[in-house]
């Protein structure tokens, strides 16, 4: 228990000193705990400690999670298969990994036969090697224009995973990149694509990833301490 909150206590201050050093206040960065790995007790101390975002990438471990912790926000962080699309929309607030138009077209089915828009982010992939998730930036424009036309969906902004780097300051330029990208594409002026928020840092590198402008970390081993499965 102390572990974690010294941990969270420490996590706040460099954020909100990020926060401030970008010209922000210390509340417009969210703190998104990813708990995969994480059991529900654990998450629970993290919760009475103030935590109200939490992240998964997997629907199938995040399951058997999401009705066992009360009064928090789920952000599905991961990469998303179409067929858990349904089951995603029910419990998430947000999605932060469209990264295909056939993803858009899915999310926005069942968004609206729910009756209810889908607020996702657009999943980028920065790193240049076109076998990690996301979409290629050249390849954006295309699916933010295909997304403006699905009535279901509200595109509220872009994420990205900075690829490893020996030091926080190597993950700085993605950062700036998917800066600039949002800012590009917002003054399309595209319907439903609003392109506030900036999903970007964890845990080893979360705080360029807010100089830089994020609106929302995802960290996890700098709260919970390393994964035994070491999975990224
Ligand atoms: C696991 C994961 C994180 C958190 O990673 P840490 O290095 O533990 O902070 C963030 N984003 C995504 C998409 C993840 O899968």
């Amino acid at each position: 228990m102390e572990g974690l909150a010294q941990n969270l206590e420490r996590v706040r201050e460099a954020l909100a000193r990020a926060a401030v050093r970008s010209g922000r206040r210390p509340e417009d960065v969210t703190l998104v705990a990813v708990t995969k790995e994480v059991q529900v007790p654990r998450i629970l101390e993290a919760v009475a400690l103030g935590v109200t975002d939490l992240g998964e990438n997997r629907y199938q471990e995040a399951r058997e999670k999401l009705g066992r912790v009360p009064g928090v926000r789920w952000h599905f962080i991961g990469h998303l298969q179409r067929n858990k699309v349904k089951y995603v929309l029910e419990s998430f607030e947000l999605v932060h990994s469209l990264d295909r138009a056939a993803l858009a077209e899915e999310i926005d089915r069942h968004a609206r036969r729910r009756g209810r828009p889908a607020r996702v982010l657009v999943q980028v992939n920065l790193t240049g090697d076109p076998r990690r998730h996301g979409v290629l930036p050249g390849d954006l424009p295309r699916l933010l224009e295909a997304c403006a036309l699905l009535p279901g969906l509200r595109v509220e902004g872009l994420m990205t995973i900075a690829p490893p780097a020996p030091t926080p300051e190597g993950a700085r330029p993605y950062f700036r990149r998917l800066f600039e990208l949002a800012q590009e594409q917002r003054q399309r002026g595209l319907e439903r694509v609003s392109l506030d928020h900036l999903s970007m840092g964890m845990s080893d590198d979360f705080v360029p990833a807010v100089e830089e402008g994020a609106t929302m970390v995802r960290l996890g081993r700098a709260l919970f301490g390393e994964r035994r499965g070491g999975r990224p």
